[in-house]
């Protein structure tokens, strides 16, 4: 029972840690479910299936891109996205201003860093984002807001390393806040944890979790 599964993890999610439920291939039916019970913030990886679901759902539903966002598909998510956990490249920021612009709307971004040991998964170096956040370019942007940052630990069962992956990305955020975001206080997320680990990521200082499968149940 999905509902249940929703009380259970809810359970372990203290207050002022935000639950994302990552609905990706399930139904709207399962996500209406979960809203009638009070939960207003769901998650999506694909832009396809993210539109279609806005679509037939609620409109006051909180949503969330989660996965590796092409360029070209960002004008489908802009008029209605509330946050942008998987930015990746300094391109596709520039594309989500320009696309936010077009929609008179500040789009609220995250900057996923590529915190696991596996390099399959998408995000940025410390360097990289330091880069980015001391450009012209960036500090001319009006139509985004980078309220935090975002990253995935490896697939493991080495429990310390992926709690040493969650406290590199807490230390990005330390660095980024105290030298970039030092009096903006939109600037407070780390989005970490996913069905496997948000325990830890929880006590390694996540703000917000991204729970599928303990929630929808396998995929
Ligand atoms: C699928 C996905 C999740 C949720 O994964 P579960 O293991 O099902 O909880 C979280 N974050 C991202 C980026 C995902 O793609």
């Amino acid at each position: 029972m999905i509902a249940e599964n929703l009380k259970n993890v809810k359970s372990k999610i203290p207050d002022g840690v935000t639950l994302v439920a990552v609905s990706k291939t399930k139904p709207a039916s399962d996500i209406e479910l979960l809203y009638n019970e009070g939960q207003r913030v769901f998650g999506e990886n694909k832009v396809q299936e993210l539109v279609d679901k806005y679509e037939v759902l609620p409109k006051d539903i909180e949503w969330h891109l989660i996965g590796h966002l092409q360029t070209n598909k960002v004008k489908y998510i802009a008029p209605f996205v509330s946050l942008i956990h998987s930015i990746d490249s300094f391109k596709l920021l520039k594309e989500v201003d320009k696309e936010a612009k077009k929609q008179n709307r500040i789009v609220n971004c995250l900057l996923q860093f590529h915190i696991a040991s596996e390099d399959t998964k998408f995000g940025f170096s410390i360097d990289e984002v330091k880069d980015l956040l001391s450009s012209n370019e960036f500090v001319e942007m009006q139509n985004v807001s980078i309220v935090g940052v975002m990253g995935m630990a490896s697939f493991t069962d080495d429990e310390e390393e992926v709690r040493n992956e969650f406290r590199t990305l807490e230390s990005y955020f330390n660095v980024l806040k105290s030298h970039y975001f030092k009096f903006n206080v939109n600037f407070k997320e780390i989005s970490m944890g996913m069905s496997g680990d948000y325990e830890i990521a929880i006590e390694e200082g996540s703000t917000m979790v991204r729970v599928g499968s303990s929630i929808f149940g396998t995929r």
